[in-house]
């Protein structure tokens, strides 16, 4: 690669790799395809896309990718490992499944550590050499720009820097353009980070791009990233929302808006900050895995403010409350609003949704707040519940449909079990339309029969998914039964928003919730 300017800082994104290493999450070959072009839309240079061999999901995607993905900036990668031990490059089947990959870059994972060499590989350190050289050698010979992952670098170097230092040279040697160094383990801390990138920095010079890849073991990814950028490394490894096995990998998310807005280094094509919110979400959408609400930057609550003396204050002066304008990175500014909401910040509220609304209007809102959260809602949970509420103040009315009646039957047979069955008569205009529609509970099966009797005049719907059910038992003080609440996580595959519904009868505070969560996704399509 060459030199670089200084203030340019590259993006490898291995969310489609490493970060498929996370429990409990799997992506199909289609998903994977999906979340390429999204991270092609954020702008990051590379993507790793899988390991080409390791499994049938990984040869098909690479297959697929060459015909279908039409990356405009973003740069595909095939990962996969040095030839074995005492092998040949020639009829090494990694290698061979590199190359057949087929993209103009690839990275490999090599053994820079002595421990690791003499005891994982059990072999020597010249062989352990060797096996960097000769595959970074067969692999440039191919045609591919050739990035090296030096696995357990830190521990590697903490025990015998002199070894570590002579991989990566064979590296260097052989062609490779990047030198990843690797916290494997995450076990690292940012002093030493900073002080063994500098080293090897100085080290090479600009003979070789650097980069860093790194866990969170230590809840210090970002910080260890950040501390490598700063000492010298000219490449990030990262995932999305920093996805990972065990803690996770560096989060991208964080990473790349502070290198960019603390740090004034380039990152991202210009114009792509801005997208760095809704790639996120979308991402993980797709991946099924919500983003934690108070990730930096991209989380629901990162610029949340809830009511009280700064309210107004935050009015006049926002970014004295705000480290950084979340319009950067696509988000917005929030204003949680409950029971203990004053009139500042159910004006500030309204505001941020875009509402007129007159004094008594406003008045309107706070006793309809105080006399619903007595009953047992929760307005802070349900922000989609709050914009409906808060618009009917100002006299609105939906006429998406209008509901003339809803019946739930569940019963048991010894043959199928329980079954559950939902028929609602609604009205869409003068069209009056009853649907039937069975379901694996009741929620299930009200919400399908609302949408098959929606179908057809609402294409947006089959857009809006149901993507979380919570059933909270409120035994509040002084309530003759239980009343229960239900919160109702939706998502259209840009916006997520959540609705309330309360009730002492579980399939009405369920109906609440759904009703409103589909009015709110029409509303907003
Ligand atoms: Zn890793």
């Amino acid at each position: 690669m060459g030199t670089m300017d200084q203030r340019a800082v590259e993006v490898f994104d291995t969310t489609l790799r490493d970060g498929l290493q996370v429990e409990g999450v799997s992506a199909t070959v289609e998903d994977k395809l999906r979340i390429a072009e999204q991270l092609d839309v954020l702008g990051v240079h590379y993507i790793e896309g899988g390991w080409p061999g390791a499994n049938p999901k990984d040869i098909e995607f690479f297959d697929r990718a060459a015909t279908e993905l039409r990356l405009e900036t973003s740069t595909l990668v095939a990962f996969g490992s040095t030839r074995r031990p005492r092998g040949k490059v020639d009829d090494d089947p990694t290698l061979r499944n590199l190359v057949d990959a087929g993209t103009s870059a690839v990275c490999i994972v090599a053994k820079s550590s002595e421990y690791h060499v003499t005891q994982a590989l059990q072999t020597t350190l010249d062989e352990g050499e060797a096996m960097i050289a000769d595959s970074v050698e067969f692999l440039v010979g191919n045609g591919r720009r050739v990035l090296v992952d030096a696995e357990h670098f830190f521990d590697g170097y903490k025990a015998n820097p002199e070894f570590s230092l002579r991989a990566l040279e064979a590296a260097v040697v052989k062609g490779a353009s990047h030198l990843v160094l690797c916290d494997t383990n995450g076990g690292s801390l940012p002093h030493e980070v900073s002080e063994i990138v500098a080293a090897v920095h100085t080290h090479f010079g600009s003979d070789v791009t650097l980069g860093i890849h790194c866990h969170d073991d230590t809840g210090c990814a970002v910080a260890n990233s950040m501390a490598a950028v700063l000492a010298g490394a000219g490449q990030v490894q990262g995932t999305l929302n920093g996805l990972g096995e065990r803690t996770g990998n560096a989060n991208l998310s964080t990473i790349i808006p502070n290198l960019q807005l603390k740090l004034g280094y380039q990152c991202l094509p210009v114009g792509r900050l801005d997208q760095l919110t809704a790639v996120s979400h979308h991402v993980a959408e797709l991946l099924n895995r919500a983003v934690n609400p108070q990730a930096p930057y991209v989380g629901s609550s990162a610029f949340a403010h809830k009511a009280g003396l700064h309210t107004s204050a935050i009015a006049r002066a926002k970014n004295a409350y705000e480290h950084v304008d979340p319009e950067l990175v696509g988000n917005g500014t929030r204003f949680v609003v409950s029971e203990m909401a004053g009139r500042a910040t159910i004006t500030m509220k309204a505001a941020e949704l875009g509402l007129d609304m007159d004094g008594p209007a406003v008045n309107s809102v706070i006793d309809d707040l105080k006399r619903l959260e007595h009953e047992g809602y929760h307005f802070e949970a349900a922000d989609a519940s709050l914009e409906l509420l808060m618009r009917r103040a100002t006299g609105w009315e939906h006429d998406f449909f209008r509901v003339e009646s809803l019946r739930v039957l569940i019963d048991e047979s010894p043959s199928s079990g329980f079954n559950t069955e939902a028929t609602v008569k609604v009205w869409v205009g003068e069209d009056r339309r009853v649907c039937t529609a069975e379901g694996n509970g009741p929620v299930n099966a009200i919400d399908t029969a609302l949408r098959s009797a929606l179908n057809g005049s609402y294409p947006h719907l089959d857009r809006v998914h149901l993507t979380d059910y919570k059933v909270r038992i409120l035994d509040g003080a002084g309530s003759t039964g239980a009343v229960t609440r239900v919160l109702l996580d939706a998502t259209d595959g840009e916006r997520d928003w959540t609705t309330i519904g309360v009730s002492t009868n579980i399939i009405e505070a369920s109906w609440r919730a759904l009703e409103e969560s589909i009015v709110y996704g029409l509303l907003h399509a």
